[in-house]
Formats: C-alpha cells, structure tokens, sequence
C-alpha cells in the first residue's frame, strides 16, 4: 500500500490490517447489510479482533497511540466499501479521543482493552443540527446525576457501550456539559429504530432518557465547558474523518463505475461506454474532484498538526468540502452508469444515498458556507 497519509511505521501497520478486514469481512456484507438496513456487527467484532477499535487510545491503557491521522487513513479505506461501517467507526474513534482526554483511567482501560464501542450523542429534537446548544438536563441527585433528554440520529444507538453525551450544565454558566453515559443506564430507550435513506447500517436512531441515572464521575471536562470540549476535540476530528469518509466514498462509487462503463458494451459495434469521450470526462471530473479534496484533507491534518493558525479554516473547509464534493461526484457516478446505475449489482446507488449524510450531519454544510465566510470576512466564526 502507497503511504500517502504519511503514517509512521505503527500507522502503516494498522492500515494494512484495516485494509484486510475491509477485503475479507467488510467489502463482502456491504451490500447486504445495506439491504438489511442492519447494524454491521460481524464488521465491528472483526475491528475489535484486529484491535483496531483501539486505535486512538492510549499506549499506556492498552491502546496503540495513534491519533487523527491514522483515523483517517482507517475511515477513507473503510468508507471506499462501506460508508456505514466507516461511520459507525469515526463516531467510535472521536468519542474515546475525548474520553481519552477528559475520562478516568479506568474508564479508557475499560475501552481500550476489551474494545468497547463509543459514539457521540449530541444530537436533540431540541437543539436539531445546533450541536453546541443543546435543550437537554442533567440534575443532581443523591444517588448521581439524573438525564432527561430526546436525541435524535445517534450513530450505534442501542448497539454501542458508551455514549459521549451532551446536556445543559447542571449549575455552572455556560452551555453544556459532556457526560460519558454507559448504554445500559436505565432510563435509556430507543423509541424507534433507524431506517434510513442511506447509511442504512447505522443504527443512527433516537435516544431518549428519563431521568437515566449516571455517576456524577462519569462528567468529562468541567461542568459548563461542554463548548470547549466541542470546539477543542470533536469539531476537528469529526470534521476531518467524515471529510475522509467522503473521500473514501468517492473512491468507492469511481472504482465502481469504472468498472461499469469499461465492461459494458453497445453489442451492435463491440465499443464500450468508456468509448465515449463525455463519459471519460465526467470520469476524469470524478478523479479531479476527489483528489482535490484529499489534498485539502491533507493539509488540514498538516495544519492541526503543526497548530497552523489557519487550522480551523482548513477544518471547516475539509468537512464541507467532503460532503458537497461528494454530492457532485456521487451525480456523475450515477450519470456515467445511466440506467444501469439504479440496479443494486452495480454498487453506485448506494454510495450515492450513502453520500446525502455528510451534509446533514452538524456543523451542516449550509452552516459551514456562514462559519467559513465569516472567517474569511475578518469576523468572529462562533460569535
Ligand atoms: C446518518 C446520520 C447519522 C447521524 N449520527 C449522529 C451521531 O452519531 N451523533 C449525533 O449527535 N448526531 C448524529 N446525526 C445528527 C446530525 O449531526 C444532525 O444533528 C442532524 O442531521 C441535523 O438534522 P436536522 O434536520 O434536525 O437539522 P436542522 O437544524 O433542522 O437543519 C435543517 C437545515 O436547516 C439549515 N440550517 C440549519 N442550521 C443552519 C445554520 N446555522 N446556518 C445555515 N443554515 C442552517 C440547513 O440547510 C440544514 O440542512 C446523524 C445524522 C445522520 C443523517
């Protein structure tokens, strides 16, 4: 495999593995789980066995140490063949990053070692798409903490360990507070299952609690500083591994059609659809818009990295890039596939209705056009 995430040694090693899970596990149930609209677990267990779920905690708790880069690499090679599992994936890596940073030491050994599933539910019926000001409680109580919330489309729901949750502070000013919620809590219930248009494998379903008792010492970060957590930990790498998943996606849905428009024939002369020059236009269009987008990618890892002062720029631009680009490229896959491209077989519709979340999925694309031309305009992006 070509190192172009320019991944260390360990890193290289990791996405080798992936890249086996993907081809002996993953690439084979796609379809299938696409169908179902089941949760992929077969996929996740065989992440967890190549201990891949542990590939941003901790050396020191028994996971690899790896960071953003390397999530990344892992999501875009998932996503080339199942978008669903890539995101169940990301969701799991950013949620543990912020467990890593603000939990207990026992509570990252209890992910990292048994390789435990987390995910990220901020977001309410309330709040909508406006993550960063949710309308959900948290209340003290004798016993702990008492959340009362509606969620809505959280990735894993119901499947996961942990939830990274968000509410109103208990007492402190400000606009949130993260809690780490373990899923068995009681009081949690999911009122109805997730039956999506696309990354139908998600199990991105609604939440709610009713006065779901928590350990107070399950808070991550300060009460009230929920918004630090958002900006500093999530908002980088969610915007970078769901650029990734559009990347890998638009990947996935170019090899595809590829593979149509090279194979099929017009039988009355033997040419092929790639025969047509518009054709390997729109082909070479596809390659163009992916590769520019991975290259932004790229020098958004660089930036976050190195704490480039355009970093938040470079991240902004990365996530909405991903997902609009990924619309244009998903509308030409199915274009050069013609009629073809509505038949399952041929593998390009469900990219294409995979492809839809990214720019639903907060901050929205319509959202990132304001934050983006705000900084460009010299203006305060959160203000
Ligand atoms: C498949 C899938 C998986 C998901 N998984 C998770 C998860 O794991 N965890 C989680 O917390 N959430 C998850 N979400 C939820 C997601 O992050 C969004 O919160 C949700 O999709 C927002 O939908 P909404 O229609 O309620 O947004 P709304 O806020 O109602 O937005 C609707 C539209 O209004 C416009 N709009 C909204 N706000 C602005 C703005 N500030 N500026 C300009 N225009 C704006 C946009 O056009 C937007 O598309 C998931 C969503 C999907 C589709």
């Amino acid at each position: 495999m070509s190192n172009f995430w320019k991944l260390d040694e360990a890193g290289t090693k990791l996405l080798e593995k992936a890249d086996e899970v993907v081809r002996d596990v993953i690439q084979p149930l796609a379809a299938k789980i696409d169908e179902e609209g089941r949760f992929p677990e077969e996929n996740i267990e065989a992440m967890r066995k190549a201990g891949l779920l542990a590939l941003v905690s901790a050396k020191a708790v028994g996971g690899h140490g790896q960071g953003l880069r390397a999530g990344v690499a892992v999501a875009e090679r998932i996503a080339r063949d199942c978008p669903s599992t890539a995101m169940v994936v990301i969701m799991h890596y950013i949620a543990t990053a912020v467990i890593e940073k603000h939990g207990t030491e026992a509570m990252r050994k209890g992910i990292a070692q048994p390789g435990k599933l987390t995910t990220l539910a901020f977001s309410e019926f309330g709040s909508r798409s406006h993550f960063w000001v949710p309308v959900s409680t948290a209340t003290k109580s004798a016993d702990g903490v008492r959340l009362n919330a509606a969620k809505q489309l959280i990735t894993s729901a119901g499947v996961c360990d942990i939830y990274v949750w968000s509410s109103k502070p208990v007492a402190a000013e400000g606009l949130s507070t993260i809690w780490a919620v373990p899923a068995h809590s009681s009081g949690l219930t999911i009122p109805k299952p997730y039956a999506g248009l696309g990354l139908r494998g998600n199990c991105s379903a609604p939440i709610t609690a009713k006065d779901a008792l928590i350990p107070e010492a399950n808070r991550l970060g300060e009460d009230g500083k929920g918004f630090d957590v958002m900006m500093g930990v999530v908002l980088p790498l969610f915007s970078l591994m769901n650029c990734a998943v559009s990347v890998g996606m638009m990947g996935g849905a170019l090899t595809r059609a590829v593979s149509h428009v090279t194979n099929s024939k017009y039988s009355y002369d033997g040419s092929k659809i790639a025969d047509l020059p518009q054709v390997r236009g729109h082909i070479a269009k596809m390659q163009l818009k992916m590769d520019m987008v991975r290259g932004l990618l790229l020098d958004a890892i660089d930036a976050v990295e190195q704490g480039r002062e355009d970093a938040t720029l470079r991240v902004l631009e990365s996530k909405l890039a991903g997902a609009e680009t990924s619309l244009e490229v998903h509308d030409l896959a199915m274009r050069v596939c013609g009629g073809a491209a509505f038949r399952k077989d041929v593998g390009v519709e469900r990219f294409f209705r995979d492809s839809r979340a990214a720019g639903v999925m907060a901050p929205v694309s319509d959202a990132l056009y304001e934050f983006i031309g705000k900084a460009v305009c010299g203006m305060p992006v959160f203000g």
